[in-house]
């Protein structure tokens, strides 16, 4: 009775990009949320350039977004500003969405298309042998060739599939608030790099003001595992202190509701397997440069059922080789370069570099802005390609010598 063409557990952003792409090919799809419908999501609800491409090449507008045209970066008393630039690869704009109605609309263009979502619905997948032939949710089971984990940063569904975070690597935490702020209309994402904790240890990550548009500022704080004295770190008092340090510029109000944490996932031991893969954050696709997941979630998605449509008994594997193709080198710097920056003495000394000059700063902006990755061309490209030779030859060093150990 509950045979699919496809089935997928979890219904945010990389799960809802799947369903739409199957949807609209005339496949027989169900997505399994766990949460309600229009549920929120902790988030810093900021797109990238290239998650507005995402959306673009799902064919979907973004006229309930607040349109963001650059990228304000403060490190101490330096200010530097990057406009998106014009380029073939990306949009010269970003977005700042929050995630209740995003997904909500992401969600409900996969029922438009055509699929069928099942709210409050956890989903466990059921196996024979080693192969995902199906889901279990709410006492029914569902069966399908195929399978794709969307469930977010690593749960119960993933530790069944052996897709859990591999130890050795970092994550991230971070947290986030509303707060009304006249300010709110800006067309600029503001991140400030040079946070600093209760104890004045700099922590590798940032403080960020997103604003909506709609009367109030997303506002957050994040850190990375590989800083000096991470498991101690209080974030609801880091937040508290980047907020003393925002109020009066932003003329900010109090939070609206109470600020909530959740992990950035930046690893996972296995993405694949025979019936199933794994998209989004729970394939561990979040970019230690800046925390971003919503655009590797929109385009994990979209290939999964790409390559399940083409073929569906060579996906897990086309997959798994695509995607890596795609986002394991650039992601591999990025978790290296998050081990050096969680040296506090190289981290002061890096910031110094990173904003010095408009030169080096508009390279920190693109990394930031997700502008730039080991394929491209020009001086960030360059950089980019460099440091991942340089951080290719430190890393072991750099792993022994982890602050955090
Ligand atoms: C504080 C914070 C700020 C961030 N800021 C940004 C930002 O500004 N920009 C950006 O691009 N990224 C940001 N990220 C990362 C971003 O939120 C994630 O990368 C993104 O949500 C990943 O999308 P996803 O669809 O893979 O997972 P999710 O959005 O987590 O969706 C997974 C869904 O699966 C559901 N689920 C889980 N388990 C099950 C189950 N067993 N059965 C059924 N359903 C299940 C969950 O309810 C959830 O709805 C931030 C993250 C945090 C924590």
């Amino acid at each position: 009775m509950n045979q699919r063409d496809l089935l997928v557990i979890g219904g945010g952003p990389a799960g809802a990009a799947a369903a739409i792409r199957a949807a609209r090919a005339g496949v027989r799809v169900t997505v399994f949320e766990k949460g309600p419908h229009g549920r929120d999501k902790v988030c810093g609800d900021g797109l990238t350039p290239r998650a507005v491409a995402a959306m673009q090449q799902l064919d979907l507008a973004l006229d309930d977004a607040h349109r963001i045209d650059g990228l304000r970066m403060i490190a101490g008393k330096k200010v530097r500003e990057l406009a998106w630039p014009t380029s073939p690869r990306f949009p010269n704009h970003g977005a700042v969405w929050p995630r209740r109605r995003f997904d909500t609309f992401l969600i409900d263009a996969a029922i438009a298309a055509g699929a069928e979502v099942r709210f409050d619905s956890e989903a466990l997948p059921v196996m024979e042998g080693d192969r995902v032939v199906g889901v279990s949710a709410g006492g029914e089971t569902f069966s399908a060739p195929f399978t794709i984990l969307a469930a977010g940063a690593q749960g119960a569904a993933a530790k069944m599939l052996g897709a859990e975070r591999d130890p050795d690597e970092p994550f991230g935490l971070a947290i986030r608030a509303y707060a009304a702020t006249p300010r709110h209309a800006e067309r600029h994402l503001e991140a400030c790099l040079s946070l600093r904790d209760e104890h004045g240890t700099p922590v590798p990550g940032y403080g960020w003001m997103f604003p909506a548009g709609d009367g109030t500022v997303n506002i957050g704080v994040g850190a990375l595992s590989t800083m000096q004295g991470f498991k101690k770190l209080n974030l609801n008092t880091l937040l508290d202190q980047y907020t003393a340090i925002v109020r009066e510029p932003w003329s900010l109000g109090e939070y609206i509701d109470k600020p909530r944490a959740w992990r950035l996932p930046m690893s996972s031991v296995r993405r694949h397997g025979p019936g199933w893969v794994a998209v989004g954050d729970a394939a561990g696709f979040v970019n230690p440069m800046n925390g971003e997941g919503i655009d590797y979630g929109l385009e994990s998605g979209m290939l999964a059922t790409e390559q399940f449509l083409a073929n569906p008994a060579t996906a897990p594997e086309t997959y798994d080789r695509l995607v890596g193709e795609r986002f394991d080198a650039f992601l591999r710097t990025g978790r290296r370069f998050s081990f050096l920056i969680g040296h506090p003495l190289l981290l002061r000394t890096g910031l110094r570099i990173a904003v010095g000059t408009q030169a080096t700063a508009d390279i920190t902006l693109a990394v930031m802005g997700n502008l730039v990755d080991n394929e491209t061309p020009g001086a960030a490209g360059r950089v980019m390609r460099i440091a991942d030779r340089a951080l290719a030859i430190a890393d072991p060093l750099l792993r022994r010598t982890r602050a955090t150990s």
